[in-house]
């Protein structure tokens, strides 16, 4: 073998250049590491979901053609470690050039630059050839700028890959952005028609991580996993998604509700995160899709979803990209508390939290508003140091790549970056939970109570966030409002809605 080719777990993209020309002299390289399980506790599906993948691409490449070496957990040969499983590699195949493609975790980066650097022979790195920016992209796009706005970025990706244009270089229906019209909360219509294809037995792949003692969290049906995990069966989720959920998408995007797990949601970050399906083939199909039932199914569904991919999936990359290593250790609110035991079992009364996080353990899920007005949201009110947060959403959820994960976390949930992503922080009273979900009904605290027993623990946390934070906040335009309003509040009320959040954020596992 002269090359050696490696392939990380979240490289499955079948549509490589790589795998287009026959290539004897090549060999392949995926490996199930304890560097990877290890680097925070994750959640069981999540490791379930890159080995079921891992293995299912290899016997694709396999199929091809391909020679491949493929290390699992409890390989002989496995060292735990990319480096030294490569360098003994390079050595005992006598390897004359290792080539990889570009990670996009800056912790894999720094790794596969110095191994590259160690190896004593020539290395080179490759585009994944998935995403739709390369990593600086952002960056020389806002150079010069004041601010970092998406909505710019959104209608550069839209014009420069013309995506939802007319021909005359127009927005689609004659407006970028259709925000405002996807507002609505769900009261139990229309039916969501939930998917009940295929359900995999993953049984040998969990006893394999246990056997392993890889301490992961959460819980699993393993004769019923229904993650999608190869190709053909992301394929039917994008399907899925195009003839029964797109048309409610938009209206319901952000509504939330104690029995729905999904919604009108894709469940498609982890085929893309996987890179086992591209970002512009969901986008293609979608828009094809309406295209095909414009008279049941309005743009404003279609608009919604193509900003999430091609507007927020790339730009947080860029940031991502444009800020590391230094977002990493952010925490402008100087916050530093510790996130609340129950975010690890859900056993708080207070509804909402219980349900998001319920979902999240039990299927390694939160939909985008649950990870944003729910748990976010609560733990910024509380104050919790940013690295435990996002040490949480790095483990718990299926989709949680670094990339994508932090700036969505400390950026724009947490406000670590001090505004860079997020206009304004994401804070919240229960009012707001209350207006998007079905939560308050069935809870015990009273969501319009404000200082006694049974109050709402949002409304006090909320009105002490603004309060403490006055300062910091005043430069804010966006944050004008709410900074009036709280100004309007009586010295001794603030002081009793304040004594009330100080309790909580002493003992919110009383809560
Ligand atoms: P849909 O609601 O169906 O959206 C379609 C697709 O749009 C998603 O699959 C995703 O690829 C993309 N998308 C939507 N919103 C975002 C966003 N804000 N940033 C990037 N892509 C987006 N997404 C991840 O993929 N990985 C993460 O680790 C992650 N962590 C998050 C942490 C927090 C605190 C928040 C607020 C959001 C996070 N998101 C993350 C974004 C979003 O919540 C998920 O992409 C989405 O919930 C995945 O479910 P879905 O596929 O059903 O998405
Ligand atoms: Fe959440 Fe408050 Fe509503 Fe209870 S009342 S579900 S704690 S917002």
């Amino acid at each position: 073998m002269k090359t050696l080719r490696l392939i990380l777990g979240d490289q499955l993209n079948h549509k490589h250049s790589w795998y287009r020309n026959d290539d004897d002299d090549t060999l392949y390289f995926i490996a199930e590491m304890r560097q990877e399980t290890d680097y925070v506790k994750h959640h069981i599906q999540k490791v379930v979901a890159f080995f079921e993948a891992m293995e299912a691409f290899v016997a694709w490449l396999r199929d091809k053609g391909k020679k491949v070496v493929y290390y699992k957990l409890d390989g002989r040969n496995n060292t735990q470690k990319l480096g030294t499983n490569i360098a003994a590699l390079v050595k005992e195949r006598g390897i004359e050039k290792f080539e990889y493609q570009l990670p996009d975790e800056y912790r894999l980066d720094q790794q596969l630059r110095q191994l590259a650097d160690d190896l004593s022979i020539p290395s080179e790195a490759f585009d994944t050839e998935h995403f739709l920016t390369t990593r600086n992209e952002l960056a020389e796009f806002f150079e010069g700028k004041k601010s970092l706005l998406m909505e710019s970025f959104y209608r550069h990706m839209r014009r420069k890959h013309n995506v939802l244009m007319t021909k005359n270089g127009k927005p689609e229906g004659g407006k970028w952005n259709f925000d405002l019209s996807n507002r609505n909360k769900w009261k139990g219509q229309p039916q969501i028609p939930h998917e009940k294809g295929f359900r995999k037995d993953v049984r040998k792949t969990v006893k394999r991580i246990e056997d392993a003692g890889v301490k992961t969290f959460g819980n699993i049906d393993s004769q019923n996993f229904s993650w999608p995990t190869t190709r053909a069966d992301c394929l039917k989720v994008l399907r899925y998604f195009c003839d029964h959920l797109l048309v409610h998408f938009g209206d319901y995007q952000d509504a939330m509700d104690p029995e729905q797990v999904y919604l009108f949601h894709s469940r498609l970050s982890f085929a893309m995160n996987s890179k086992l399906l591209h970002p512009m083939e969901v986008i293609r199909a979608v828009i094809h899709h309406w295209e095909s039932n414009k008279s049941a199914i309005s743009l404003n569904e279609v608009e919604g979803f193509v900003r999430q991919i091609l507007g927020w999936r790339e730009y947080m990359r860029g940031i991502y990209w444009k800020e590391m290593p230094g977002y990493a250790r952010c925490n402008r609110l100087d916050n530093q508390k510790d996130l609340p035991d129950f975010y690890w079992t859900a056993e708080t009364d207070m509804n909402c939290l219980h349900h998001a996080i319920r979902n999240s353990l039990d299927h390694a899920y939160a939909h985008h508003i649950q990870r944003l007005m729910i748990t976010g949201n609560f733990a910024l009110l509380l104050g919790v140091h940013p690295d435990q947060v996002d040490a949480w959403y790095l483990g718990i959820y299926i989709d949680a790549i670094e990339w994508v994960e932090m700036p969505n976390t400390r950026g724009m949930s947490q406000f670590a970056d001090g505004g860079l992503v997020a206009t304004k922080p994401y804070v919240s009273s229960g009012s707001y939970i209350h207006k998007m979900s079905n939560y308050c009904e069935g809870c015990r605290y009273n969501v319009k109570g404000k200082t006694g027993e049974d109050a709402c623990p949002f409304n006090s946390l909320y009105w002490n966030f603004l309060a403490e934070k006055r300062e910091f906040l005043e430069a804010n335009q966006r944050m004008a409002m709410m900074l009036s309003t709280l100004g309007r509040i009586e010295e001794r009320d603030l002081e009793k809605l304040r004594e009330r959040a100080r309790q909580v954020i002493r003992s919110p596992q009383d809560y």
